[in-house]
């Protein structure tokens, strides 16, 4: 990780010094352990603030596409780099005022995992290769990274970048997986009430902070749903159906666009896994059409795509 971390701040001085881009926007350190965040820098002498390491793991496309008509690069896993290829099909972004800095991604660990598996505060995080060492202020632990992934990144198949301009790291072997989707398949196996039980009892600590959306690079309308007042489509409180709303709508308008990259799970104060809405709709996308989001800059999401040959009727 070092050393990618050393290629990131080399390819970022270079491009800030030539003026080749505007701003850099990649991680920094947070003020405690394990709580990196996304940061923009604008001068080469800042470039000792990037960082990237396996906490990493919230979506910077998120940033990118609100820097519209700036000449900017971004650091990008696999995922990242996925959901920046949808902005630039989505026309959010200019491919041309675009300089994406692959990563090749080995997954990002759960935060929420490492903390119920450590006592007392977290004073410290190292990774050496597939090792994590945490430090709190009651005990040591070492654990092999794969044991404390993020749950997305287990099921991710997609850890190189699919789209960049530079690698700041060797490419990494890509998961092969039998079964993709074992989680929804179990959702899906649950009777009409099971599942019904399934998903109020996932969203009953709901608060509706937004965090979910508000992280999600897919959410970029101007006025969200959720937010307009005239109509207002959606209750503003904690009814639980207004709740079940806006988790519904709004996983219907990831249809075809979500990489899976739980930047919604990791920003949930609640500890919600709102990928169990997307998720279903991400195998729906893989098996009526064969597509996975971000894969492909000369190709609309398939419910954004309209043809008159479409073999259904419905269509015509
Ligand atoms: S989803 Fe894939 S590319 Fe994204 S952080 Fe996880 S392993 Fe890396
Ligand atoms: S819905 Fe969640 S997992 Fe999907 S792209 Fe948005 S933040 Fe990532
Ligand atoms: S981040 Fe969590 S608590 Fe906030 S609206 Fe989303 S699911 Fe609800």
């Amino acid at each position: 990780m070092e050393t990618c971390i050393e290629k990131i701040r080399e390819i970022a001085k270079d491009l800030l010094e030539k003026g080749e881009v505007e701003k850099v926007i990649g991680f920094a350190e947070g003020t405690i352990p394990m709580a990196t965040s996304p940061v923009s820098i604008t001068s080469a002498d800042d470039v000792d603030r990037l960082t990237f390491t396996s906490t990493c793991g919230l979506n910077l496309a998120n940033y990118a596409a609100k820097e519209k008509g700036k000449k900017i690069a971004v650091v990008a896993k696999g995922c990242d780099s996925r959901n920046l290829v949808t902005h630039i099909v989505e026309n959010q972004i200019d491919r041309d005022n675009l300089y994406i800095i692959g990563v090749p991604c080995t997954g990002m660990v759960d935060k929420v995992k490492i903390a119920a598996a450590v006592e007392g505060e977290i004073t410290g995080f190292e990774e050496d290769g597939d090792t994590i060492k945490v430090t709190s202020t009651l005990q040591n632990l070492t654990a092999a990274k794969e044991d404390v992934l993020k749950d997305n990144c287990r099921y991710c198949t997609h850890r190189n970048p699919a789209l960049y301009d530079v690698l700041a790291g060797d490419l990494v072997e890509e998961q092969e997986l039998d079964n993709p989707f074992p989680d929804v398949d179990a959702i899906e196996a649950l009777d009409d009430e099971g599942r019904w039980a399934h998903f109020q009892e996932l969203t009953k600590n709901c608060i509706r902070c937004y965090a979910c959306r508000n992280a999600c690079p897919l959410c970029y309308c101007p006025t969200c749903f959720v937010d307009e007042s005239g109509p207002q489509w959606v209750g503003k409180g904690q009814n639980k159906t207004d709740v079940d709303t806006f988790h519904f709508l709004r996983a219907f308008h990831c249809a075809g666009r979500c990489t899976d990259c739980g930047a919604c799970v990791e920003a949930c104060p609640m500890g919600i896994n709102v990928r169990d809405f997307t998720r279903k709709l991400n195998k729906d996308a893989f098996e009526m059409f064969g597509w996975e989001a971000g894969l492909d800059i000369t190709k609309r999401p398939p419910l954004d795509a309209y043809s008159p040959d479409d073999p259904n009727d419905f269509i015509k």
